[in-house]
């Protein structure tokens, strides 16, 4: 019987763990996590009546495989839609205001945030060629300069980066980050044209399961992302093991002996999932350069002040997703989150509930002011945004000092090195999300390409 064993209790972890029981339900199957509880980022806490995330705030149907996954789980009926409102009216503050996101390419024309000649710029998009020497790997700021103009690049592209990565556009490969755009540019000749058709085969698709076309939203769980998590364990049972640290792996034969403080397990096949620097130290002693590689994949701290006001003390409560603030805009916070008003319940009759997002690789002081100092400064920035003017009844910091990785220039190349020294060792399958996208969606499709590897 084939052993193995996963490394890391967080989301990749675990939906590979569940996968590879669905398609080998014989192979003896064991998950080891440091801490007390699974989920990794993924955690809902339940306060005073408000229901709180600490990382992600819902998952995407952009593509099939995180709700793919919750099928499969039989967790279909308790999915629930973001908002209406949250999927048209989205923001971004500059310049002291609250600028609704056009929500298609000829809503551009209503815009403020950009001039006319910037628009233009935008608009003219699909008829700009791609130049003959692109380099190989370009930065999500280079590439938008180079299709949108500087002024869409330095409003619009940050606010993506800002929102999805905390990162900085001028460092980060937009081949890995948004592998989208450079295709569409490829197979389409822009990026605008890209969307409309990928739109259109969407609709067709939905049409050929028999299902009536529907935009591209968020989903949750009424009690929260918690669900996937706790349904995910359950399925998995005795196979968990929590609380165990892995500290060390050595090759025993043709597999690896996998060391806790617990005492070693032995393993046909390991599977790391942990953050990188985890995997680097795992693998140091065995392939120095691989360990070095695997370290070098940078990752941005975050922290998330989670927010409840009454609801008159706030306002200004926009039916919508939340606002990003530009990182070039240098503001204590990158964005604020309205999860009362994505996902109705999330706050008692008469509240609201925010997430305000700090940190970022362009602000990592602000992950580490003390809490208070840190409250403080939120909430001074909810005043200016929102009007705010009354005190929070509740508020909670939840700090992600890895919270997310960043797909610097030059990561594709890094992770197919990466891949190419990982199977030098038989026995070994690398995961998790600092190789190959950052998103609930990648990492349930990771979980399926792991499960064709086992
Ligand atoms: C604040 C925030 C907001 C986000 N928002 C969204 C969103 O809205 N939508 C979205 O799609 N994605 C979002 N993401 C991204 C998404 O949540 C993550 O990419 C995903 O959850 C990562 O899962 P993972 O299992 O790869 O890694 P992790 O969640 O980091 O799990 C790794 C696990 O390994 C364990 N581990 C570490 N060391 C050891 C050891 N020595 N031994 C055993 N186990 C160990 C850790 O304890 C952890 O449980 C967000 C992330 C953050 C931080």
């Amino acid at each position: 019987m084939k052993r193995i064993v996963i490394v890391g209790g967080g989301l990749s972890g675990l939906a590979a763990a569940f996968r590879i029981r669905q398609a080998h339900p014989s192979y003896h199957l064991t998950l080891l996590e440091a801490r007390p509880r699974l989920g990794g980022n993924i955690g809902t806490d339940r306060v005073d009546g408000f229901t709180v995330e600490r990382g992600p705030n819902g998952l995407f149907d952009a593509k099939p495989h995180a709700i793919q996954l919750c099928r499969d789980l039989g967790l279909a009926d308790r999915l629930i839609p973001a908002s209406e409102g949250s999927r048209k009216n989205r923001f971004l503050f500059l310049e002291g205001e609250l600028h609704r996101l056009p929500g298609d390419p000829l809503g551009l024309l209503f815009t403020r945030v950009l001039s006319f000649l910037g628009k233009m710029r935008v608009l003219s998009e699909p008829f700009r060629r791609r130049p003959k020497s692109v380099p190989e790997d370009e930065s999500i700021a280079a590439f938008a300069r180079r299709r949108f103009g500087k002024e869409a690049a330095d409003v619009f592209i940050d606010g993506l980066v800002t929102g999805i990565h905390a990162g900085d556009p001028e460092q980060l490969s937009v081949a890995a980050a948004f592998p989208r755009l450079p295709l569409f540019e490829k197979e389409y000749g822009s990026v605008l044209k890209g969307f409309i058709q990928s739109a259109k085969l969407r609709k067709k698709a939905a049409l050929a399961r028999g299902e009536k076309p529907a935009p591209q939203r968020m989903w949750s769980f009424r009690e929260g992302l918690q669900v996937l998590i706790d349904t995910l364990a359950a399925k998995l049972g005795d196979a968990i093991r929590t609380g165990v640290s892995v500290n060390r792996l050595s090759p025993d034969g043709g597999g690896w002996q996998v060391h806790t403080d617990a005492g070693p397990h032995p393993a046909d096949l390991v599977i790391l999932t942990t953050p990188a620097d985890h995997q680097a130290k795992l693998l140091s002693p065995w392939n120095p350069r691989l360990g070095e590689l695997i370290n070098s994949i940078r990752y941005a701290a975050v922290n998330v002040a989670v927010l409840g006001y009454r609801e008159q003390d706030a306002p200004i409560r926009p039916d919508g997703f939340g606002y990003i603030a530009p990182q070039n805009t240098k503001r204590d916070v990158l964005g604020v989150q309205w999860c009362s008003s994505t996902f109705h319940d999330r706050a008692p009759p008469g509240h609201v509930l925010w997430r305000a997002l700090c940190g970022g690789v362009n602000r990592p002081d602000m992950t580490t002011l003390p809490d208070e100092e840190f409250l403080h400064r939120v909430q001074h920035e909810m005043m200016m945004t929102m009007g705010v003017t009354g005190e929070p009844v509740f508020s909670r910091v939840v700090r992600w000092p890895r919270a997310i990785p960043q797909y610097e220039i030059g990561h594709p190349k890094r992770v197919a090195e990466i891949m190419t020294l990982a199977a030098n060792h038989p026995g070994l399958i690398l995961g998790g999300n600092a190789y190959r996208g950052v998103a609930i969606n990648d990492c349930c499709e990771q979980a399926e390409e792991i499960t064709r590897r086992v």
